[in-house]
């Protein structure tokens, strides 16, 4: 079956089987053989282009999808391990079993505390500045530790359409600034007097990015890594992380660009990176998850205002931050659904289809050419394995969805719990429950 197939399966399934419903008015479903083959295809694209016993390590960007059945799924299927860029994407990926050796911790705010636990584990650790490099110098010195050590630069190579997801530009917080004046010389010096530095990290960016512009930035860090190797008269940047960032496309269900494609272009660009004599690291998130989840929410309402048919869902800033905020830059197809899970038929009708919040601009759609949906539809919101269902937003204390994993053939379909829904007491005991007079104390 195709993924639309199989999305139509699970939807007609969800219903049936009561994972949504009147009680259960919203949940996320993600299509586990469609993330079983992105991972099998990202693991093709590089074997493809990389000479056999290249060490190739895929560490998936938990930030995408922190979920811990999806870490682990990725880790025993595919063994793809993670990036991590705080204490508790650190955490997550431990609760799946990624071992030290296929964990890389990222982010730009590591503290002493981190980094310490980082080295002591062995955990690949990239420094983002010179001021994190000296209290990895004092750690190392103290302590000594496995933990592949390696440096982001950003190659300055200029942004995509996306300005906040842009993290090669002029003046990005990410990264040492590799065109700035002295900048080159003194990543240059730094590794000539650390040795122990094996490694060269990069990431230019996510959505929004050409494909031309990200192979300019991995061949700005090759660059830089033979410019180092030469200076040292060795082979000392054994690896470059090339990050991640593969577009998704979110107008149809095509996959594209592929990973196939990318893999191609960089051999084409930087062919030296992918002769053998590297290893590598990829961060890849959203491209491996994104397309494979579906947020499907009751219609609790349908009404109209000022002649405009209107939807009220469960579906929307909590589980659609950067759309219901920023909609020209993440726009998302929904496809409408009836109250047995069929497609819904009918002429497409100008409608908004509206989220559970209170404020006006919680909209996952305006004015969008759907089948009029009515109370008790169900709305489908396509490609939300990524940022979007496991990103929670708790605006209005609005709970957490549930998310279930399915696999379907034409005549069952399976699910399973991933996370189940946020209970009431949970959300009290995470908004001080446990403290109600702490504002009541006498005043100094
Ligand atoms: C967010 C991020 C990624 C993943 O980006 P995607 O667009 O989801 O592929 C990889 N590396 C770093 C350092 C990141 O911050």
């Amino acid at each position: 079956m195709s993924a639309p197939q199989r999305r139509e399966q699970a939807v007609r399934a969800a219903v049936e089987q009561g994972i949504v419903g009147p009680d259960a008015p919203i949940a996320g479903l993600l299509d586990v053989t469609g993330i079983r083959a992105s991972a099998a295809a990202l693991r093709a694209a590089f074997g493809g282009v990389t000479p056999p016993g290249t060490p190739v390590l895929h560490a998936f960007a938990v930030k995408a999808t922190p979920l811990v059945p999806v870490l682990r799924l990725l880790y025993e299927h595919a063994a793809i391990g993670a990036e991590v860029a705080s204490p508790g994407e650190l955490a997550l990926a431990r609760a799946a079993g990624v071992r030290p050796a296929h964990t890389v911790l990222d982010s730009p705010a590591k503290t002493p505390a981190e980094l310490r636990e980082a080295l002591a584990l062995g955990i690949a650790v990239n420094a983002d500045n010179p001021q994190e490099l000296a209290r990895i110098d004092a750690l190392a010195a103290s302590a000594p530790t496995t933990s592949p050590i390696g440096l982001r630069v950003n190659p300055q190579i200029g942004g995509g359409s996306i300005g906040a997801l842009s993290t090669a530009t002029a003046t990005s917080k990410f990264g040492v600034a590799l065109r700035d004046p002295g900048a080159r010389e003194w990543v240059v010096r730094t590794y000539l007097d650390r040795p122990w530095m094996t490694r060269l990290h990069t990431h230019s960016g996510s959505q929004g990015l050409p494909l031309e512009l990200m192979a300019r930035g991995v061949a700005a860090a090759y660059d830089l890594a033979e410019e180092i190797n030469a200076a040292a008269g060795r082979q000392q940047i054994d690896t470059v992380d090339i990050g991640g960032g593969l577009p998704v496309n979110f107008t149809s269900d095509a996959e594209a660009p592929t990973y196939a494609d990318y893999a191609r272009l960089l051999k084409q660009h930087v062919p030296g990176l992918l002769d053998g004599r590297y290893g590598l690291v990829t961060e890849f998130g959203r491209s491996l998850l994104a397309k494979h989840g579906t947020v499907l929410a009751r219609v609790e309402y349908a009404k109209r205002s000022g002649d405009r048919p209107i939807a009220v869902t469960h579906a929307g800033v909590q589980i659609a931050t950067r759309t219901v905020y920023a909609p020209e830059s993440w726009p998302l197809r929904i496809a409408a659904y009836d109250a047995k899970g069929l497609p819904k038929p009918g002429p497409p009708v100008a409608q908004d289809v509206a989220g559970p919040a209170c404020f006006a601009g919680d909209l996952l759609a305006e004015n969008r050419l759907l089948p009029l949906l009515d109370q008790g539809d169900y709305a489908a919101v396509l490609d939300t394995g990524a940022y979007y269902m496991a990103a929670h937003y708790a605006y209005n204390s609005l709970a957490r969805a549930p998310i279930h994993g399915f696999t379907a053939t034409p005549d069952e379909v399976r699910f399973s719990v991933v996370r189940p829904p946020q209970t009431l007491a949970e959300i009290v005991a995470e908004s001080g429950g446990k403290h109600p007079d702490a504002l009541l104390q006498d005043v100094l």
